[in-house]
C-alpha cells in the first residue's frame, strides 16, 4: 500500500514539473512577442525615431505624463526590451533632470527602457561634462529633443538659496546662483526657502537659464536646434501632482 501511494505521488510530482515547464515556455514565447496594450509597447527603429519631430515627441511626452496621471501606464515587457536594444539604441529624447528621487524620469513621461537619455544632477544644470553627455545624445545618438526638467522643492535650489556652503556641494551651488540673481520678483524679506513660490520661482528660471546655457555653451546643439534637428525645451514637475509642465520659451 505504502509503495503504491509512493507511486502516485511521484507520478502527481512529474505532471506539476512539467506543467511548469510549459509555463515557462509560454512566458517566453511572450516575451519574445511584443505585448499587446491600448498604449503600444515597442522599441522605435532608427528610421521611425528620424523621422519624429521635436514637437511629435513633446507631444508623445504630454501624452505619456497624462496615463502617468490617470495610473494608466503602458505595461512593458522589460525582457523583450532588453534583447531589442542590446545590439543598439535609438533614444528619442534626452531629458536632464535633477537626482530627486521623486522625479523618476521614465515613468513620469511613461517611456521604457531604450526611449530616453537621462542626465541627472542635483539642481539639472548643464556644466561642461553634462553639455557633453547632451552633444552625444543629440550630435552622435541622433536624439531629438533636450528635456530640462525641474522640480517642484528642490533640496539643490533650497540649499543655493540658504547657501549652504559643504564639501563639495559648495562649488556645485555655484551653479545655480544665476537663477537666485534672475529671481527679483519679490522683496527681500520674502527671498526665502519657507516662500514655496519664490522657490518655485527660482527652480523655474534655473531651467530658462539651464536651456539658455545649453543654446550659449554648446555651439554644436544651438546649431541643430537653428536646423530644426532638435528642439531645445524646458519643464516644471510639479511633486503634489505628478503633472508636468512645458514651459514657455
Ligand atoms: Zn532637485
Amino acid at each position: 500500500m505504502k509503495i503504491v501511494s509512493s507511486i502516485m505521488m511521484f507520478v502527481f510530482a512529474l505532471g506539476i514539473f512539467f506543467t511548469s515547464c510549459g509555463d515557462k515556455n509560454v512566458l517566453n514565447q511572450n516575451r519574445d512577442s511584443a505585448v499587446t496594450t491600448p498604449h503600444e509597447d515597442r522599441v522605435l527603429t532608427e528610421a521611425e525615431r528620424d523621422a519624429l519631430s521635436p514637437e511629435d515627441i513633446v507631444q508623445d511626452f504630454k501624452e505619456g505624463n497624462q496615463r502617468f496621471l490617470n495610473n494608466d501606464v503602458t505595461v512593458r515587457n522589460h525582457q523583450y526590451r532588453v534583447r531589442q536594444t542590446a545590439v543598439a539604441q535609438f533614444p528619442k529624447a534626452v531629458v536632464l533632470s535633477c537626482v530627486d528621487s521623486r522625479v523618476p524620469v521614465e515613468d513620469i513621461f511613461d517611456q521604457g527602457l531604450g526611449d530616453l537619455f537621462v542626465g541627472r544632477i542635483a539642481g539639472n544644470f548643464a556644466d561642461e561634462e553634462m553639455l557633453g553627455s547632451l552633444e552625444f545624445a543629440t550630435k552622435v545618438s541622433g536624439s531629438k529633443l533636450v528635456v530640462v526638467l525641474g522640480h517642484q522643492n528642490c533640496g539643490a535650489i533650497k540649499s543655493a538659496i540658504d547657501n549652504v556652503e559643504l564639501g563639495n556641494i559648495t562649488a556645485m551651488l555655484q551653479y545655480i546662483e544665476p537663477a537666485i540673481e534672475m529671481t527679483t520678483n519679490f522683496p527681500e524679506s520674502q527671498r526665502t526657502v519657507k516662500n514655496n513660490d519664490y522657490v518655485q520661482e527660482v527652480v523655474i528660471n534655473n531651467v530658462h537659464h539651464t536651456v539658455e546655457d545649453i543654446r550659449r555653451n554648446s555651439p554644436i546643439m544651438a546649431e541643430m536646434e537653428k536646423n530644426g534637428e532638435i528642439g531645445i525645451v524646458g519643464a516644471y514637475y510639479n511633486l503634489e501632482e505628478g503633472d508636468v509642465k512645458f514651459l514657455e520659451q
